[in-house]
């Protein structure tokens, strides 16, 4: 069916810039799509049986301080409907915060698709883990052992198909409300591919070391994407709000900056919150149209 194809082929259009970091200058336009208002709670699954509670603990540090930053107030430059029939106007707020996680063996392989997703994650709403929220997103994190790959999408892989992380919808069981995810694999699984590939390589020179190793802030830097990107065009393979001509999302557009870059005990980081230092990428702001790290503020390129 040609609906189905094309809305295929726009997701992939979509996310092969995770591979393919070409600039894209051109201005970020509202679509009509619902765009997400108010708190928003994230429930996580930390999947595979490699991950190490220090990890989650950064995780969840970056994921319930971000929206208490100025990196944040660029997101909520973004304003639109907020209900999905359209009759309500908004912006995106937050706060985020991390409302469950949960450790899972992996039990349904080392080889992940779609469909196991959705099947993880409906399994926790059933078992009673996890609400079913249409207002929050759920996050599904792999640990290194756990590689991803179906027709559409694969972890790691060099092509079109290729992301290192994504996010996406699905119908909740009444079929009515849509419940957001995220899929974001650990970078370990491909060092060369989803460590710190997608740099500007003139910054990536400059770069001495991560503050919490090249995996983690990779990892978190992927999380912070996808976050960004799920509040501000969240029905993003039904109903788009907030996309570029090409099809680039606010933060495939500015995959490759990180600056300014500060640097700490020869550690080079852009973002603290509380007393942990990261590094994540710039995000588009909507209101001045360019790469921001901090909302209005035009950084160094
Ligand atoms: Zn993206």
């Amino acid at each position: 069916m040609k609906p189905l194809i094309s809305i295929v082929l726009f997701v992939v259009l979509i996310l092969n810039v995770l591979f393919k970091p070409a600039y894209s200058a051109g201005p970020i336009r509202y679509l009509n799509g619902p765009i997400m208002s108010g708190p928003i709670p994230l429930y996580i699954v930390y999947y595979g049986n490699q991950w190490h509670s220090f990890n989650q603990k950064l995780i969840e540090s970056f994921l319930n301080g971000v929206s208490g930053t100025s990196y944040w107030d660029i997101a909520k430059e973004y304003t639109g409907f907020v209900d999905e029939s359209h009759t309500k106007a908004g912006k995106v707020t937050g706060p985020v915060k991390v409302a469950k996680s949960l450790n899972l063996n992996a039990t349904h392989g080392v080889n992940l698709n779609r469909q196991n997703l959705f099947t993880i994650i409906n399994n926790q709403i059933h078992n009673g883990r996890f609400p079913e929220d249409d207002k929050g997103i759920y996050f599904v994190l792999t640990s290194k052992e756990v590689a991803y790959g179906d027709s559409e999408l694969v972890f790691c892989e060099e092509s079109d198909r290729g992301m290192c992380g994504y996010h996406f919808s699905f119908p909740a069981s009444g079929g009515k409300k849509k419940l957001k995810y995220s899929f974001v694999g650990d970078p370990g699984h491909c060092p060369a591919t989803c460590i710190r590939a997608l740099i500007d390589p003139s910054l990536n020179s400059r770069i001495v070391r991560t503050p919490n190793g090249d995996t983690l802030d990779s990892m978190i830097s992927v999380i912070s994407h996808e976050l960004f990107e799920t509040v501000t065009n969240p029905l993003v393979n039904i109903n788009n709000a907030w996309l570029d001509s090409d099809g680039f999302e606010n933060a495939d557009k500015c995959q490759p900056y990180f600056q300014p870059l500060q640097n700490k005990n020869g550690a080079s980081y852009n973002l603290k919150i509380g007393s942990n230092l990261f590094l994540v990428q710039q995000i588009w702001n909507p209101r001045t149209q360019r790469c921001e790290l901090s909302d209005g503020k035009n950084p160094p390129l």
